[in-house]
């Protein structure tokens, strides 16, 4: 991997009688926050979130935690502790209303307000909600956070049929942990393959004929139109007909949340606009993570991403630049899967290949997909052959890929992403396979 670090963390200020804030008290918040420290910003740190709970990880909660493989004590990045130890005000269940920029403050749920130097707004993104009568019936789920994940568990018992509306990463995984549990599982897909918005029809068959091996009742060209019951989903209406279920589980997408910095009249476009150092249209505001659409300089096009590689990288980003440092984005995004036992390895931005590369043998369920633009390598897709995916990633990070080390971040790379027992832990390979090349995990 290249190591270029032209613009320097050097110089930074202190900032010992400055205030920053941070939305969010996720995967972006805590990176940010934990940054920040690391940098030696010695000024108030508070971190605002409106779930009830600690940082956790989200990644989880479709695999492991899903199935009670993973305790949820095992989601959380940091104690209570940690945060103390680092005068981070760690604000769980706290609801930010609104951002008055004129004051350069915030509205918080229950009417206080707390004003800022720099803000971040790190809101992450939230299920798309299937516009059909019965959607938000008792028995159809979308899953987010712990409790959500908490709600479907109880629900997915023995001999339940559950219904799974959407074949992207998150139903494809929520079907491969029910059918392992010996669930029945009909996969709803309105388009005609699984994962197309993400992947090409190589490794979509694949799936979809691993997904059927295991009993899965995989539908393409399936439109549900409606949940049914009276009173409890009883079933899932599609144009095709009917499907009886227990329990549904709606995976279709999700959607940013901008609407603070839409109404706070920051630029947004689906997501917080953002440029390659965080910045929004209002310099003391910055964003990170799912809620953003920025500036890939690598491929050299605007794209919103949902993964944690984004949420970690643009945080870390963000919060050099937050505290007087200068630092570009400029990173190869990445994502992983787990479905059985298969780890799908995704990195770069696929669309506008000329030319597929396969390694492998599928058929031994080993293989990746190497795209080319004019002889150019643009992305990779690895099923179990992390050798092949590595080897596509260093390549990718020939274009250009800066690295986050103790020269652009200005302090030893500390950040560690799991803790047990109030024991700093390292993180499981299973859940975060890139770690052995993230310098920024430590
Ligand atoms: C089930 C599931 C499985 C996933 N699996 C993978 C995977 O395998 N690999 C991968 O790379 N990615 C995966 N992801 C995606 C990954 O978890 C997200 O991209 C990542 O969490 C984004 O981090 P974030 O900080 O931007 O947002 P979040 O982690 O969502 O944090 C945002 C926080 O801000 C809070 N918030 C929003 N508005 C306000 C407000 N007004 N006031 C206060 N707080 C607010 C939200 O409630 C939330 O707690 C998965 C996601 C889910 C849901």
């Amino acid at each position: 991997m290249s190591q270029i670090t032209p613009l320097r963390a050097a110089g930074a200020r202190r900032h010992f009688d400055e205030t920053f804030v941070i939305v969010g008290a996720g995967q972006a918040g805590v990176q940010a926050a934990s940054t920040l420290r690391e940098r030696g910003f010695r000024g108030r740190l508070v971190v605002l979130g409106d779930e009830q709970r600690l940082p956790y990880m989200r990644p989880p909660l479709s695999k492991k935690f899903l199935s009670a493989e993973q305790s949820e004590d095992r989601l959380y990045f940091r104690p209570q502790s940690y945060f103390e130890s680092q005068a981070i005000e760690m604000r769980p269940g706290v609801r930010v209303e609104e951002i008055d920029r004129n004051r350069a403050r915030l509205r918080l749920a229950g009417g206080d307000f707390l004003y800022y130097d720099k803000l971040l707004l790190a809101t992450g993104s939230r299920p798309r909600v299937l516009p059909v009568p019965g959607a938000t019936r008792s028995g159809v789920h979308y899953l987010r956070t712990v409790d959500d994940a908490l709600r479907l568990r109880n629900e997915l018992t023995a001999g339940c049929r559950l219904s799974v509306v959407g074949a992207g990463y998150l139903g494809l995984e929520v079907a491969a942990t029910a059918a392992s549990a010996g669930i029945k599982v009909t996969l709803l897909e309105i388009d005609d393959r699984i994962l197309s918005r993400v992947t090409t029809p190589g490794l979509s068959d694949f799936m979809a004929g691993v997904h059927r091996s295991r009993g899965v009742d995989l539908r393409c060209r399936s439109k549900v139109v409606a949940f049914s019951g009276a009173g409890r989903l009883e079933s899932v209406l599609c144009e095709g007909g009917a499907i009886e279920a227990d329990v549904a589980v709606v995976g279709i997408g999700a959607v940013p949340n901008d609407q603070l910095a839409r109404e706070a009249g920051l630029t947004c476009d689906d997501g917080v606009s953002v440029d390659e150092r965080g910045r929004t249209s209002d310099p003391n505001i910055y964003a990170a993570g799912d809620c953003t659409r920025h500036e890939n300089a690598l491929f050299a096009r605007r794209v919103r991403l949902e993964s944690v590689q984004n949420a970690i990288d643009q945080a870390t980003v963000a919060a050099v630049c937050m505290s007087g440092g200068d630092l570009a984005y400029r990173r190869v995004p990445w994502f992983w899967s787990h479905q059985y036992e298969f780890k799908l390895q995704s990195a770069g931005l696929f669309d506008g290949y000329d030319e597929i590369v396969e390694r492998g043998d599928r058929r031994e369920g080993r293989f990746a997909l190497l795209y080319r633009k004019a002889g150019q390598l643009i992305a990779v897709d690895a099923v179990n052959m992390p050798a092949a995916y590595l080897s596509a990633r260093r390549e990718l990070a020939l274009r250009g890929e800066i690295t986050f080390d103790a020269e652009t971040t200005s302090a030893p790379p500390k950040v560690r992403l799991n803790t047990r027992s109030g024991s700093e832990a390292a993180p499981s390979t299973l859940d975060w396979p890139e770690m052995t090349s993230q310098s920024i995990a430590g």
